[in-house]
């Protein structure tokens, strides 16, 4: 990893700050004075700041409920950003695995690791997202047969060059009455990728709408019981699942 990377890693210093002590000369890799952020340094190298010999802090792993009106961005753009939930220090070096929209809710996956952030969000590993999706408009028995072959053959959305990878429709309650929401129908949909609002866009692309929708599970990982808003670190069996 980058030098400058590594102070960081292993100390409170910002980017910026471990880019001044490196211009000091107070850094020394192996016994040498390095002043070049952009150097590689690996496990086996000794690092040291006046002296003192820092040793790299492991990858964070965390899981948080996202709740309405935030957004799963790094900078606070008219909503906070998710990053503001999550307790611990330098929270904004940590990065999204699977950006949900702003009025989503639900399960999603923080990290500064960015080899496992692309185990589960590279369209190659076709890690299964599961949704929990409220719609416009019904579905009844016959709809819900010929949606689930057509999303199991693939939809082609507007602007795309392929179709989406086949997905897996579940119908869980129709609703007679409205509800707040006004949704007639609440279904589970699990996909293996990620293009841009994809299950709004494939709810579109039968003539439905979604008026709600709540990400319960990436893989293995499942949101539980954790309330809107709560976070956990994730444990060791779930951090090897992506690793
Ligand atoms: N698909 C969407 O349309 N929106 C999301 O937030 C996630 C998946």
């Amino acid at each position: 990893m980058r030098l400058d990377k590594f102070i960081c890693k292993s100390t409170e210093l910002t980017r910026t700050e471990a880019k001044k002590v490196l211009k000091s000369g107070e850094v020394r890799v192996n016994g040498d004075v390095a002043k070049n952020a952009a150097m590689q340094v690996h496990e086996n190298n000794t690092v040291t700041i006046d002296g003192q010999q820092l040793t790299a802090r492991g990858s964070r792993y965390y899981i948080l409920h996202k709740v309405v009106d935030s957004i799963c961005s790094n900078v606070d753009e008219g909503y906070p950003s998710v990053l503001n939930f999550i307790e611990v220090d330098k929270a904004f070096d940590l990065h999204i695995a699977g950006r949900l929209d702003a009025d989503t809710t639900g399960l999603v996956l923080l990290t500064d690791d960015g080899r496992w952030s692309h185990n589960v969000i590279s369209p190659k590993k076709q890690c299964q997202k599961t949704y929990r999706v409220w719609l416009r408009n019904a579905i009844d028995d016959d709809k819900l047969a010929v949606l689930v072959t057509k999303f199991a053959q693939g939809l082609q959305l507007q602007g795309e060059d392929s179709l989406t990878r086949p997905a897996i429709l579940t119908r869980v309650a129709e609703e007679d009455l409205l509800d707040e929401q006004c949704y007639k129908s609440e279904v589970l949909l699990t996909i293996t990728e990620g293009k841009y609002h994809q299950v709004k866009r494939m709810f579109a692309a039968v003539g439905n709408r979604v008026v709600g929708l709540h990400r319960e599970q990436i893989g293995a990982i499942v949101l539980g019981d954790l309330a809107p808003g709560e976070w956990r670190a994730l444990s060791p069996d779930e951090i090897a699942l992506f690793s």
